[in-house]
C-alpha cells in the first residue's frame, strides 16, 4: 500500500541532509512501528509524507497504492486515503468540530468526484462512529481542540480517522506528552479501525505504546536511515538494552 524507496530529504532553509535512504513498505492490514533515538528523522518522515512546507526531497521516491505521493498536494493526499496524525493537534477556535469533520470529508468526496454528505446523514455516521469508539457526542458540539485535554485531543484524532476512513494512517506519537491513558486511547482507536484494507505507520520514541498495540512489523531508524527491521520482540529488545546495542552492531 505505502512504500518509500530510497528516499532522501534535506531541510529547504540550509545543506542539511535528514533522511539519507528511507527504505518501507507497508503492507494493507498490517501495522508498522518505527522506532528510533531523537533526531533520528522520525517526525521528518511523517512531515515529508503530508507534505509539509520546509522539506525538499532530494531523492528516492513515495507511492501510496503506486500512485506518487509526493507529487500531491496534502489535499489530493487525504484524498487518496491518507491520513496523519500528529502528536499536537491544532487548535480551531470558532469552528465546531461537527463543522470541521463534515467539511474534512467533504472536501475529500469532492476530490474523489464524489457526492457531498448531506447534514442529516452526516450527523447519523459520527453518532455511529463515536458510539462504537465510546466517544461522547458533546465533544462534538465544540471547537475543535480547544480547551481540549490530551485525551480529548486524542479521541478527537481517533474520531476523525474513523469518520474519515482513510486507508493508511500515519501517526506520529513520538517524544514525551503521551501519558499512559492517552497511550491506551490511541492504542484502543487503533486496534478498533485495524482492518484488512487499511494499514498503520506507528511512529513511537517508546515501547510502551506497542505494549497495547502489537505491530507486525518494527523498524528501527537511526540517523535518516531505517537500519533493522523486525518483529515486535524488536521492540522489547529496545525497551531492554536502550538503542545501545543497535548503535555498536551498526559500528
Ligand atoms: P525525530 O522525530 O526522530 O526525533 P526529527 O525528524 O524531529 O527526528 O528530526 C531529525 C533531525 O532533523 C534533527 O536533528 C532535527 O533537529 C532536524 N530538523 C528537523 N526539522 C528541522 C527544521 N525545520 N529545522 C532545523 N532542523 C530540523
Ligand atoms: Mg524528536
Ligand atoms: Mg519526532
Amino acid at each position: 500500500m505505502l512504500e518509500i524507496k530510497n528516499l532522501h530529504v534535506k531541510l529547504e532553509e540550509e545543506d542539511k541532509a535528514i533522511l539519507k535512504g528511507v527504505d518501507l513498505k507497508v503492507e494493507a492490514g498490517s501495522v508498522h512501528a518505527i522506532m528510533g533515538p531523537n533526531g533520528s528523522g522520525k517526525s521528518t518522515l511523517s512531515y515529508v509524507l503530508s507534505g509539509r512546507d520546509g522539506y525538499e526531497v532530494t531523492a528516492g521516491d513515495a507511492t501510496l497504492d503506486d500512485e506518487d505521493l509526493l507529487e500531491m498536494d496534502p489535499e489530493e493526499r487525504a484524498a487518496a486515503g491518507l491520513f496523519l496524525a500528529f502528536q499536537y493537534p491544532v487548535e480551531i477556535p470558532g469552528v465546531g468540530n461537527m463543522t470541521f469533520l463534515r467539511t474534512a470529508l467533504n472536501a475529500q468526496r469532492k476530490a474523489r468526484g464524489e457526492e457531498e454528505i448531506g447534514a442529516g446523514e452526516f450527523l447519523k455516521l459520527v453518532r455511529e462512529k463515536a458510539k462504537t469508539l465510546h466517544i461522547d457526542a458533546e465533544m462534538l458540539k465544540r471547537p475543535v481542540n480547544v480547551g481540549f485535554s490530551g485525551g480529548e485531543k486524542k479521541r478527537n484524532e481517533i474520531l476523525q480517522m474513523a469518520v474519515l476512513e482513510p486507508r493508511m494512517c500515519v501517526l506520529d506519537e513520538t517524544d514525551s506528552g503521551l501519558d499512559v491513558d492517552a497511550m491506551k486511547l490511541v492504542a484502543e482507536g487503533v486496534n478498533a479501525l485495524r482492518d484488512k484494507g487499511r494499514a498503520f505507520l506507528v511512529i513511537t520514541h517508546y515501547q510502551r505504546l506497542l505494549d497495547h498495540i502489537t505491530p507486525d512489523v518494527v523498524h528501527i531508524m537511526v540517523d535518516g536511515r531505517i537500519v533493522k527491521s523486525g518483529g515486535p520482540e524488536l521492540a522489547l529488545e529496545v525497551e531492554k538494552n536502550g538503542y545501545a546495542d543497535i548503535l555498536a552492531e551498526m559500528a
